[in-house]
Parts: structure tokens; C-alpha cells; sequence
């Protein structure tokens, strides 16, 4: 396997007990949408983000009611709570009253040096970390207007005034954000910064959208930054149920390798003319039971069996069609031969198996004569439909040419 380069070397925060930046795991992020004086709804949420893989939630204290809300949430939230401000100082001064874990700063919106310099302090007396958060949407307007626009300077020149500030008053408990919408300028901005500092980055492409457009900005803007080794925690910024982003937040760190894997990798082919099943219905109904599994294990679906478990050796597991049976293959080997309507139920018996008792075990468990029926049924196919790319076709087409008969 390839390796990732290695990660950018940063100052170490700590938010609640999650660490950041200085070699940890980066880390998922995610954001409530819920009213924060609404506790029990604000709760649930949390409750419903910390259990999809989301290791610090923010939430937004954006009035009184908002911090009295979070002096309630904090004490019974399974994670860090970050608090989100906007504007108003003050509100950054209740909410580490209420006792998160961190602030996040808009130096867009509080400008003011003396009150920003107050906040650090009382930060620096809770021992909370502060983001600074720039968002190109909400810039500086002396920033905009000196670059004509939100290009990566201007927002790296943002969060750099900002750190000043907090460094003025020997305040360091810092992350930071340079988030912007258009992709390109996201990633040049956060390029920029991690060549400015050596604080830790949270990564965001932000005002994404809806799925799946939202996702794919994401992944394009945070992936690139992650596979540089840059960024130390991560947020997708979808306008869908939080509970996706921390799902897709988690999922990418996953396929990165920067996290172990927790949940399913489900891959599977993307069918062809070859498919001896529905795959699409197949991969869909695999996905659904698997993951209500909750098991740590890559499986694959495959629409034949003439390709299927050659295609997909590296899978833990995986299940390939072929003459209304379903051949149940661990790292390429068939152990199994199915009825095709039993497929789906015989792969999750199998995935507890494999999780519960080891590879070794399950490959000296499998069927007498499951892969000798499975090279049969792959050979009958092979025989009707033709080999890979109609190779045994195609020698002979070119053997005859060759020989000139
Ligand atoms: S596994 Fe079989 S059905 Fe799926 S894409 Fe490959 S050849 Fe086609």
C-alpha cells in the first residue's frame, strides 16, 4: 500500500480531551442545527453526531438564552463542545462560563482588539483553545477592499491579524480555518497559511451545498490538503442533517488511512453487461444490513463470478454472482456457494464470523468443493458470455492473421 506523506508539524491544542494538531488522529467536526436553548433537542443531535463519528461538536452561541443553553449541554455531552461565535464578545465570555471545551472566533465580525484581547484572557484562565475562523463569505471589509475580493491572501492575512491579537497577550491555544466556497481558493488559502504558521488547521470548504454536490467539494478541497499532509481536523459543511457530515467526515479520514476503520467499507463493481445479478439492489441492501452490523470489515459485491472475486482479492470478504447462486468469497477465495435470494443474509452471517474469529479460522472453515463449483460455474459463463475483453477470441482472430490462413 502507498503510504501518505508525512503530516505537517504542528503545535499540539487540546480541546476537551481530543487532541489536535502535533501528530494526533485528525479529527471530525460538526455543527448542530438545532435552536442551542432547545437542550434536550440539542442533546439528541450531539448525542446522534458523537455516535456517527464526530469528535468535537460546535454549536452556535448567539444569544443569552443560547449560553444558558450550553451551560446545560456541556456537563452531559459525550464530546468536546465548541462554542460558535459571531458579533458579540460577551457571548464568547458566558459561553466559557458555561464550560466549553473551545471558542471558535469570526475575525470578520469581532474586530474590536480590546475585546478580542478579553476574550484570550478569560480563554487562557479556562485553559480553552480559540479558532480563529475566517470565512471568505465574511471578511474584513479593509481585507476586501485592499484585494479587491476574498482571494487566499486576504483571508490568510485575516486570521494572521487575528493570532496577533492573541499573541499580544501570550495567548497560543490556537486553531485555525481559512474557510472559502470556490475549491481552488480554499486549498491555495490553507496551502498559504500552513507555509505562515505552524498552528494547527481546521479544514472546511465552506457553504458546500447539498449532497452530492456538497460532498464533492468537500472531499475535493479537504482530500487534497489531507493527502499533503496538511490539517488537523476536518468539517464537511452540508446543507443536510449534520448527522451526514459527520458520516462523510469520518468516512474520508477512513479511506485516507488517517483513521482506523470503525465502520463498513462496502465497494462493489459498477456492474456491466457480465452482471448475473441486480448489483446496484444487491450493494444497496448489503450496505443497510452491514451497517446496522456496525462491524470494521470491507466487503465486496460483485455482479459475476467470472471477475468478481479475482477483482476484489484485497476485500476482507465479498459475494459474487453467478447462475442464481451467490459465492462468498474471503481475500479472493470462495468458501461458500448460495441460493442467490440467501446472498445478502449468508454475507452478514459470514462479516460476524470473520470479525468474531479471524480470517485463518474462516478460510480453514470453508465448504468442500465451494471453489472448485465456483471455477465450474465461472467457466460455464466464460464459455457463454466469453473471457475478459473476449481475450481467447481476440489471440485467435490474431493468431490467424499472423499464420495467414
Ligand atoms: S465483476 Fe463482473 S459484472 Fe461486475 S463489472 Fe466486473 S465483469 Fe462486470
Amino acid at each position: 500500500m502507498t503510504t501518505l506523506p508525512p503530516r505537517r508539524e504542528t503545535r499540539r491544542i487540546t480541546v476537551g480531551d481530543v487532541l489536535v494538531g502535533g501528530g494526533a488522529p485528525v479529527s471530525v467536526q460538526s455543527m448542530t442545527t438545532t435552536k442551542t436553548a432547545d437542550v434536550e433537542g440539542t442533546l439528541a443531535q450531539v448525542y446522534a453526531l458523537a455516535g456517527t463519528g464526530a469528535d468535537i461538536v460546535r454549536i452556535t452561541c448567539n444569544d443569552v438564552e443560547a449560553a444558558q443553553g450550553l451551560a446545560e449541554i456541556v456537563p452531559r455531552s459525550p464530546v468536546p463542545i465548541v462554542a460558535d461565535i459571531h458579533f458579540q464578545y460577551r457571548l464568547a465570555l458566558a459561553a466559557l462560563e458555561a464550560g466549553v471545551a473551545g471558542l471558535r472566533l469570526n475575525p470578520g465580525n469581532i474586530r474590536n482588539e480590546a475585546h478580542i484581547k478579553e476574550v484570550a484572557r478569560a480563554a487562557a484562565a479556562a485553559g480553552v483553545p480559540i479558532r480563529v475562523g475566517v470565512n471568505a463569505g465574511s471578511l474584513d471589509k479593509d481585507l476586501l477592499d485592499a484585494y479587491g475580493g476574498p482571494v487566499p491572501q486576504a483571508l490568510v492575512d485575516s486570521a494572521v491579524k487575528e493570532i496577533r491579537y492573541l499573541e499580544d497577550v501570550d495567548f497560543t491555544d490556537i486553531k485555525i480555518s481559512v474557510k472559502h466556497s470556490h475549491v481552488p481558493s480554499m486549498v491555495a488559502a490553507y496551502r498559504l497559511l500552513a507555509d505562515t504558521v505552524d498552528y494547527p488547521l481546521h479544514l472546511g470548504v465552506t457553504e458546500a451545498g447539498p449532497p452530492p454536490g456538497g460532498l464533492i467539494k468537500s472531499v475535493a478541497g479537504i482530500a487534497t490538503l489531507l493527502l499533503e499532509g496538511i490539517g488537523d481536523t476536518i468539517r464537511f459543511s452540508l446543507t443536510a442533517d449534520p448527522v451526514e457530515e459527520a458520516k462523510a467526515g469520518r468516512a474520508l479520514l477512513e479511506y485516507l488511512g488517517l483513521r482506523e476503520r470503525k465502520g463498513l467499507d462496502l465497494i462493489a463493481c459498477p456492474s456491466c453487461g457480465r452482471a448475473e445479478v441486480d448489483v446496484i439492489a444487491v450493494a444497496r441492501r448489503a450496505q443497510e444490513a452491514l451497517e446496522a452490523e456496525k462491524l470494521p470489515i470491507q466487503v465486496a459485491v460483485m455482479g459475476c463470478v467470472v471477475n468478481g472475486p479475482g477483482e476484489a482479492r484485497e476485500a476482507d470478504l465479498g459475494i459474487a454472482a453467478g447462475k442464481g447462486k451467490g459465492h462468498l468469497f474471503i481475500k479472493g477465495q470462495v468458501v461458500r456457494v448460495v441460493p442467490e435470494d440467501e446472498m445478502v443474509e449468508a454475507l452478514v452471517d459470514e462479516a460476524r464470523k470473520l470479525v468474531a474469529e479471524g480470517v485463518e479460522a474462516r478460510l480453514a472453515a470453508a465448504d468442500a468443493g465451494a471453489a472448485a463449483l465456483a471455477t465450474e460455474t465461472a467457466i460455464e459463463l466464460r464459455t457463454v458470455q466469453g473471457d475478459a475483453n473476449r481475450a481467447t477470441e481476440r489471440r485467435a482472430a490474431v493468431a490467424e492473421v499472423a499464420s495467414g490462413e
